[in-house]
């Protein structure tokens, strides 16, 4: 049997499997293969508008469907004639599908358009809410589906497509994108770009602001605001040696060059991994590169997440498992395996608390997961990056390394720039590794169980002990050990410290701990919301609620803000919650914003 390269790209996506339940697409009948964008950014209207053109393939198809949220659409033209389209379906979560009229040997089609004020991707942020204070800024974050709010495209992680784009900026400004970048700022205010790798539309990413470039290493370097490069550049300053390590641990970097932005501090996650140039929060910017592990995760994701993309959002952990685990190998790597043990215990800890939350016996507990009529954000758990990494883990635990590390490289290999599924991953683990050696192992249970399996791996830590006895003689005694051995402690050895704390404490201890540590003045963000969360709990807060406010206002990462909002919330003082929400959701992203409705005004 003889088949087309057409037929055989689209066939792939008829396996049930790889049905996304969040994509209008139907990619087995046409696709896109390559974007033309072309958009200006109008600053005091708070709009994207231009137009995005598309090289598709088909065999025929009579029509392309594509996803849409909350867009102006103005005209639609196939091969340059303009058709009638139609918009079907409105859902909250989903948005709409375009339907585009095809001819049999129809080839590109442009869609002219703008965004809107409900453009969940995009966050226009007045000059206030930067670190200078002079300019407006604006960033989009795509992942899962909020692409489609900006660009209308076949938002599905198991497409990919090559992209360029033009943007226009007002003058003062500069436009970066996850594609190749300048690092000067250009007087006509147009940048161009482009993405030659085939990513999926999740990955599209824009950033405008008064950005300033400063180089790390030869492939390296840091965007920030002027007044944050010197510190950015020294924060990341080991990034040059972190690519290096992790090519000498899965294989050649494929996106050319690795870049990160420090944007303003309302971006909802640590980091996003878009190629080429990670974004990332200012959160991480401690001065003493102490938090710099989520430099090695967005790097870890040039392999697991844009090389080899999961197919679906119920497909997320093969996403995330995979970085996490990557992750703690490159900082193993980097700083030793004390270093890296004290950071898979915290994210032990993490998964037990993910899965007492949300409850043992939880569906959502499962590695591969169901969330066909949800919104793939609840997806977004620790389950995925947890559970998945202690499974690859236990993987590791039973073939060895050197075996495992062999598989990895191979498995990037043979499966770069193409998505997978959680069923092909398991036929591939089962052929290549586990079937050659013989091995059986309960990667059923894994994928498709509930809770955490009893032959999960768990570190252990000389430097945890350590930590635990210092807070029991603390806790004896009232006071802090003669032998103080906190000193040289990292933010790890910290967070296991007030991590630790019994929620029944004596408020009494933490105002000795405080006065100590100032741990609610820290810089250090970790270790600020650890302890925030823990003195709410504990009842500690009232005391220091005005520096939780302010915490709360001026960061928008939502991993600290949701544990301290609901915290509140379970402290029974849903007012104060609310309070600062009110004030502080207008720094937030819509991302955050979801989640904080969600467990605030319900
Ligand atoms: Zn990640």
């Amino acid at each position: 049997m003889c088949s087309t390269p057409e037929e055989s790209l689209l066939s792939q996506y008829a396996a049930a499997d790889r049905k996304d339940t969040h994509s209008y697409a139907e990619p087995s009948k046409a696709i896109c293969t390559h974007l033309d964008l072309s958009l200006e950014a109008d600053f005091e209207k708070k709009i994207l508008h231009g137009s995005a053109s598309y090289d598709i393939m088909h065999e025929g198809a009579d029509e392309i469907i594509l996803d849409v949220k909350a867009l102006g659409i103005s005209k639609v033209t196939v091969d340059d004639n303009e058709v009638e389209y139609s918009i079907k379906s409105n859902d909250p979560i989903k948005g709409s599908a375009l339907h585009i009229p095809l001819q049999s040997n129809s080839k590109k089609l442009t869609i002219y358009y703008s965004t809107t004020k409900s453009a969940e991707a995009v966050q226009w942020l007045e000059a206030i809410q930067t670190a200078d204070k002079k300019h407006p800024f604006l960033f989009t974050q795509g992942q899962a589906i909020l692409t489609r709010t900006w660009i209308p495209c076949q938002d599905s992680p198991g497409i990919r497509i090559s992209y360029n784009a033009e943007i226009k900026v007002p003058p003062a400004l500069m436009a970066v994108m996850s594609a190749s970048n300048t690092t000067t700022k250009n007087a006509n205010g147009v940048y161009s770009f482009e993405m030659k790798q085939a990513i999926p539309p999740y990955l599209i990413a824009l950033a405008i602001g008064d950005l300033a470039f400063g180089k790390v290493g030869a492939r390296t370097g840091v965007y920030a605001e002027p007044s944050l490069l010197k510190k950015s550049v020294y924060e990341f300053g080991e990034m040059e040696k972190m690519l290096e390590l992790a090519e000498d641990l899965y294989g050649p970097y494929l996106w050319d060059r690795y870049d990160v932005i420090v944007l303003p501090p309302s971006f909802p996650f640590g980091g996003m991994e878009n190629p080429r140039l990670t974004f990332a929060t200012p959160t991480i910017i401690a001065g003493d590169r102490s938090l710099t592990s989520l430099i090695a995760h967005e790097l870890a994701h040039s392999w697991s997440g844009n090389l080899v993309t999961n197919a679906t959002w119920d497909d997320f952990w093969l996403n995330e498992g995979f970085t996490v685990y990557f992750e703690n190998r490159i900082m193993e790597a980097l700083y030793g395996k004390e270093y890296a043990d004290m950071l898979s215990l915290l994210g032990h800890q993490d998964l037990e608390h993910e899965v007492k939350d949300l409850g043992a016996h939880s569906h959502d507990t499962h590695l591969k997961l169901n969330l066909n009529g949800r919104n793939p954000d609840d997806g977004m758990t620790d389950i995925a990056y947890e559970k998945g990494a202690h499974f690859l883990r236990m993987i590791e635990s039973k073939v060895g390394r050197t075996e495992f590390d062999a598989f990895l490289s191979t498995y990037f290999e043979e499966n770069k720039f193409k998505s997978m599924s959680t069923t092909e991953f398991e036929a591939y683990l089962a052929k290549n590794l586990l079937e050659p050696k013989g091995l059986t192992m309960n990667t059923q249970e894994w994928i498709y169980g509930p809770g955490i399996p009893k032959n999960c791996p768990v570190s252990s830590s000389n430097k945890f002990d350590i930590v635990e006895k210092s807070l029991s003689t603390f806790i004896e005694n009232g006071t802090i050990p003669e032998d103080d051995l906190t000193d040289n402690w990292t933010t790890h050895e910290w967070l296991h410290f007030i991590r630790s704390i019994d929620k029944d404490e004596d408020s009494k201890l933490f105002h000795v701990l405080d006065t100590k540590y100032s741990f609610t003045q820290s810089g250090n963000s970790e270790i600020a919301a650890a302890w925030y969360e823990k003195a709410i709990q504990n009842g500690y807060y009232t005391q220091i609620i005005k520096d939780i406010e302010r915490f709360l206002i001026s960061v928008g990462r939502r991993k600290f803000l949701t544990p301290l909002y609901r915290a509140l919330k379970e402290k029974g003082d849903i007012n104060t919650a609310r309070n600062i929400y009110a004030k502080a959701k207008q720094n937030y992203h819509s991302v955050s914003t979801q989640t904080m409705d969600a467990l605030l005004l319900d």
